[in-house]
């Protein structure tokens, strides 16, 4: 297992962290399996979407705002509910197949960390098992 770092810059935004997966990968030198991805927070999630057209990832989050809205009474007093909320709804676990010691993602398909607590440094444990 090998944990990445990933910094944010906004309170919600997605960082598209593919090539740091790739390049986690390459350290196991492990070529062909799955690899799971978890990310250590309650307020984030992972996710993979289209990496190529930046409004896709602008609608989702504009839309999952209107979802679960920043201010809707909660009970939490950190007042970051609306981030715990989407984190659960998105999840903080994929697995995506390797091939040749890379994510094997279709054409338009990125893997993204999706903020909604930042700016912060998050961590995701890149967990990679082989198949013969
Ligand atoms: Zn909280």
């Amino acid at each position: 297992m090998i944990e990445i770092r990933v910094k944010t810059d906004a309170r919600i935004e997605m960082v598209d962290v593919t090539e740091q997966v790739n390049e986690a990968i390459t350290k196991t030198k492990l070529e062909s399996g799955l690899c799971n991805l978890f990310t250590l927070h309650t307020t984030a999630a992972l996710i993979v979407s289209e990496n190529w057209d930046p409004d896709v990832t602008d609608d989702l989050l504009r839309q999952l705002q209107k979802l679960v809205p920043r201010d809707a009474n909660y009970q939490h007093s950190e007042g970051n509910s609306q981030a715990h909320i989407l984190s659960v709804m998105l999840g903080t676990s994929i697995n995506i197949p390797v091939e040749r010691g890379k994510l094997k993602l279709g054409r338009w398909q990125g893997v993204m960390l999706a903020e909604f607590d930042g700016p912060r440094e998050r961590t995701v444990a890149v967990t990679v098992i082989a198949s013969h």
